[in-house]
This record gives C-alpha cells, structure tokens and sequence, in this order.
C-alpha cells in the first residue's frame, strides 16, 4: 500500500472508482456497482453500494423514480454545459449548495461547499433565492427548509440520497425509548432544577427526532459544537440521551471526563435497551446504538500502517469514528476543524484523515505542499450522498428553468416548529461560534 501523491488522488473519486472498475488502478473500492451510473442502483432498495449496503432502510424510505433517458444518456462534459446554462439562467433565483463529502462533479458547480450546518447558514443568507438546491442528503435538506424563508423550495436532487445513521433511530424507537426512561426517572427536577432527562440529537437525524427533542426540553448539536451542547444540557438536566451516533456522544463524553460505565448503549428492539434498570439509574449519558458506517470503517490498524510509513505523520479523524480510532489519533475534529487543521499545517506535512473519501481527496488536491491521504485505502464515498449525480441536478436545475420543482423537500409545519426550537437553542447556545 502506498500512500504517496498519485494520479489517484488528483482524480476525481468517481474517476477514480472507474479505473478501478476497468483494472486501470491497484487501488480497490468498497462496492464495484460504484462504478456503474447511480441510476442503475437507485433501482434497488438500499442505501447502494458501498460501507452501508447492508443497513435496513425503513420501509418508508423515499424512492427516486426513474430519470429520464436525455440525462441518463448525456456525456459527463454536456451534463455540466446543461448544468452551468440553468445556473446562468436563474442567477440569483437559484442556490446551490454541496456538501464537503459530494462528488467533485457536483461541489465544482455548487455555490458553497461545507458541513450541513453551514450549508443550512449559507442557505439563511439568499432569502431572496427561490430555490435552494441541496446536493447533500435528506435530513441536511429537511434542516435546510425548516430555517429557510417560508416561499422558497428546497430540492434534493435525488430522492433515494438518504443517511443511514439518520435512519438508525426512527420516531416511534424514540417515543418508546423515552415512555421506559420516563418510568424509571419519572419527571421531577432535582434541587438545583435539573430534570430527570434532557434528549439531545445530533445533525444527522430526522426532523421528526429534531421535533421530539425540541418538545422535550432537548437540544441539536453538530461534530463542531458536540460538547458545548453536552454541557448545555448538563446544564439543565441530570442525564443526557444522545440520538442517533454512538460514537459522536461516546468520543465526546469521554473527552469531558464521563466514564464509560455511566454510558449505556440503548439498542431500540430490547427492552429497557438491553440495560438492566441500576445501569441506567446511574447513567450520564445514555448513546442510541447508531453509527455512520463510512466512519466506522476505520481502524486502529490503519493508523498503525500510516505511522509505519511515515513516523511523522499527523494523524486527524472525525469524532463520529469509534472511540479507540479517536484515541490513537492525534487530533479529532469536525470536517471544518480538519479543513482548517490542513490549511493552517506547516508545508511538507504529513496528514492521514480519517473521514470520507471526496473530502480527503479534494484537500489532498488543493494542498499539493502537503502529502495527504486517508487511512483507509479502500476508496469507499458516502454511498448515499454519492447518489447525487450531475445528472439529477441537471433534471432539477432545468425543471426550474421551466417553471417546474422537483424533488421539493418540505417538512410539516406541525414537526418543523419544535423541531426550529431545538435549531435555535442549540443556535442561542454557540453564538460566539456560529455568528
Ligand atoms: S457520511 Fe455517514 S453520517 Fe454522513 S451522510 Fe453519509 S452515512 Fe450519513
């Protein structure tokens, strides 16, 4: 394995994928099918190929119906002429914004590129667009409309482009989960006004959940401000139950001096969560048993390697890895900590990240001065994320350009109001953060 600049991470990820589906590549990806056109794949219920082929998707899970065969058929080149011909018709109408783990493809024609939670803030600034066209996933476009202006529409440009984390905990899992806690802690607030429970969600999950939260005293965080939340919630409660990534609650917890004991795993289909009754008397913070499976592919191994290779490496990986990945690392931080943490590097350093392979191969192109790769030589992308080919935001862009919204993303009044209060503590508790 090596980890020296190649033409693979000046490729594209999806270039990349190609060649290793035609033999032209030593390296390997986690899913063949990556390689064929996401279309092919959006047939199959699932989350596609890759690191979260084999979690269940809900029932309900949205469905993208077949695109048709003029985008199907076109050429990557005219798919970004089409592409950047809508852009230049709508102008300020239209904002696109793409996530930090989108393929190249689509970020080099987005309008801004971040974390779902500055895209959602990049999306408060254009009041005036009319459509906000999110190539992320669902829940960063259900955010998006809940802070949006009221008469914009935001698209996500393909349906299936769903989170696998973000579905590992459902609303009636949560509502059951919170009657059996209820009945152990009851509802009375300690001395100090504390109450028994405060539910705090992470980013990544429904609105449904972000709306339970906001209805029960609870709060929203992000892998930027994990622990700023926790505290705030300590603030106001005795207990913290954390929906739905495990290792994002259980890496930040730790980092603020919780044992391990006092964090239960709840697993949703065993009762109590598969916890005995004492265990969550005496629980800090209880972690839903949700996990990213992109994140979850790395191991303490690979660091292993990337310091056997390079002595000096610097080694920096997202807080929703597991937590012995967390604790070999150097460093853990957000993507935008990572992005940063790259800028500010001294040239000629050496960075193996531990996140998601487009933004990993995006930095190792933007900062040639720096040797950068990521620790898992698989290529393997957000599967789901990955969905959004250039050639649905085409079919999208040009359904604007004709007066017609597609794939319009819009949450019920009834869930997007508690859900907004959960928005907008976590938002009143950073303001020196986020303003
Ligand atoms: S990287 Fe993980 S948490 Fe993020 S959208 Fe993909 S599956 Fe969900």
């Amino acid at each position: 394995m090596s980890h020296t600049a190649t033409t693979e991470n000046k490729a594209s990820v999806a270039q990349n994928i190609g060649r290793i589906a035609r033999k032209q590549s030593n390296q390997s990806a986690c899913g063949t099918d990556l390689a064929e056109p996401t279309w092919d794949f959006d047939r199959i219920p699932g989350y596609g190929p890759g690191a979260s082929a084999r979690d269940i998707i809900p029932l309900n899970a949205p469905t993208q119906g077949t695109l048709p065969a003029e985008y199907r058929e076109a050429s990557d080149e005219e798919l970004h002429q089409r592409i950047q011909a809508a852009k230049d018709t709508l102008q300020d109408k239209l904002v696109i914004l793409g996530h930090f783990y989108q393929r190249d493809e689509v970020v080099q024609l987005a309008d801004y590129v971040g974390d779902s939670f500055q895209l959602a803030k990049a999306a408060l600034a254009h009041p005036d667009a009319e459509a906000i066209v999110f190539c992320g996933v669902h829940f960063m476009a259900e955010t998006a409309d809940m802070l949006s202006n009221p008469n914009q529409h935001v698209i996500l440009p393909n349906l299936a482009a769903g989170c696998s984390m973000a579905d590992m905990a459902n609303i009636d899992q949560v509502e059951d989960a919170w009657e059996q806690l209820v009945e152990i802690y009851g509802d009375e607030a300690d001395a100090e006004g504390r109450v028994p429970l405060v539910p705090v969600t992470y980013m990544n999950s429904s609105a449904a959940i972000k709306a339970f939260c906001g209805r029960n005293g609870g709060i929203v965080c992000t892998s930027s401000n994990a622990s700023t939340v926790l505290e705030w919630a300590f603030e106001r409660g005795q207990r913290v139950i954390f929906f739905p990534d495990q290792h994002l609650g259980r890496n930040t917890a730790k980092a603020m001096g919780i044992s391990l004991e006092d964090m239960p795993l709840w697993r949703p289909n065993l009762p109590l969560g598969g916890n005995t009754e004492d265990a969550l008397e005496r629980a800090k913070v209880i972690l839903w048993n949700g996990f990213c499976s992109v994140h979850k592919r790395f191991t303490v191994k690979q660091i292993e390697q990337a310091r056997e290779q390079y002595p000096d490496v610097r080694v920096i990986v997202h807080p929703e890895c597991p937590m012995d990945v967390v604790d070999a690392a150097d460093e853990s931080g957000s993507t935008d900590y990572i992005r940063k943490a790259v800028e500010a590097a001294p040239a000629g350093s050496t960075i193996a990240i531990g996140t998601e392979i487009n933004l990993v191969q995006r930095l190792a192109a933007e900062y040639p001065q720096h040797t950068i790769f990521c620790l898992d030589d698989v290529v393997c992308p957000c599967s789901t994320m990955y969905r959004i080919h250039p050639g649905y935001l085409a079919w999208v862009l040009e359904g604007l350009v004709a007066g017609e919204v597609r794939n319009r993303i819009s949450v019920d009044a009834a869930v997007a109001e508690p859900a907004r209060v959960a928005l907008e503590r976590m938002l009143a508790a950073l303001p020196a953060v986020r303003s």
